[in-house]
């Protein structure tokens, strides 16, 4: 039988589902509200309406696995969703009740590691990790701090289920107290509140990260919040490639659309950190936006 993935991109406010044929290339695809306000119970009924509507459209059965990509982790010990911020679900085992409700297994990943899963595979990393197998270290940088690592075509998950997780390591040491319990840690500087927040500091202006991003050229502070987020993002990210060394890295969220994280400038902070003298992989931009985390989803049920 010819193999069909099915994935869902899990969020607060709605949730996408896609299926796919064996390229990946979609055969239907659509998007509900998730309607978080009605509690666990009613987003797990939302979940199955929503596999029962694609594969009532595409007249297939359901498949034998269903890949479920939120925000927060799956701890597969003991079982729980942590740290979402559908706080419904949280301490919640969605796995096991939606293996239940769907007669299916179903897999769960956070939604950076779908995210690099998608991009590395069938986007910007395509012909680095997709067709050379090679590994890719994917960050989404925006409200909070996130990452994920793909090798050899799948998901590093790691022993707790945090591999990739950079958000958290120390960046400053007595810096600011973090939601993690911790202090100083890398969301905490250059994720967009951090970053908004350095810039309010230095002003007593608000302004959103984009308004700060566009006026660095004739406002003395928004150049310092950059020079702030390239200068730290490099320490941060050396950290990380000096462990890691992959084939490229895919730099997702508002904040990584900011262009000068790609610039030369960048390169060579990187580089000044960095063990060996000269960075020789490419900063990519994503290129799937929205989809990657409905397209990962879906990739998590390809068998290997
Ligand atoms: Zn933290």
């Amino acid at each position: 039988m010819t193999e069909r993935y099915l994935g869902i991109d899990l969020g607060g406010t709605k949730m996408e589902a896609v299926l796919t044929d064996s390229m990946m290339s979609p055969l239907v695809r659509r998007r509900i509200p998730t309607e978080a306000d009605g509690g666990y119970e009613h987003i797990a009924g939302r979940i199955a309406h929503l596999v029962s509507m694609v594969t009532r459209e595409s007249g297939v059965p359901v498949p034998r696995v269903i890949g479920i990509g939120t925000p927060g982790r799956y701890e597969t010990v003991p079982g729980l969703i942590r740290n979402s911020n559908t706080l419904c679900l949280n301490g919640r085992d969605l796995k096991r009740d939606l293996e239940n409700l769907l007669q299916c297994d179903v897999v769960i990943e956070n939604d950076a590691n779908c995210f690099v899963l998608a991009e590395s595979l069938l986007g910007a990393g395509r012909e680095i990790v997709g067709e050379r197998g090679g590994t890719a270290f994917g960050m989404i940088i925006g409200t909070g701090v996130g990452g994920g690592i793909v090798c050899g075509g799948r998901v590093l998950h790691g022993a707790h289920g945090i591999a990739g997780e950079w958000g958290h390591n120390e960046l400053l040491p007595d810096g600011e107290p973090c939601y993690c319990g911790k202090r100083g840690c890398v969301e905490t500087v250059i994720s967009g509140p951090a970053l908004e927040r350095y810039y309010c500091s230095l002003t007593g202006r608000s302004r959103p990260l984009r308004e700060i991003a566009g006026m660095a050229d004739r406002d003395e502070a928004a150049e310092a919040t950059l020079c702030r987020l390239t200068a730290q993002f490099s320490r941060a990210l050396s950290g990380v490639l000096n462990i890691l060394d992959p084939d490229c890295c895919i730099i997702g969220g508002g904040v990584g659309a900011i262009g000068r994280l790609y610039s030369r400038e960048t390169v060579t902070l990187i580089e000044r950190h960095l063990f060996s003298s000269r960075l020789m992989i490419p900063l990519l931009k994503p290129q799937l936006g929205d989809s990657a985390g409905v397209f990962g989803a879906a990739m998590l049920t390809v068998k290997h």
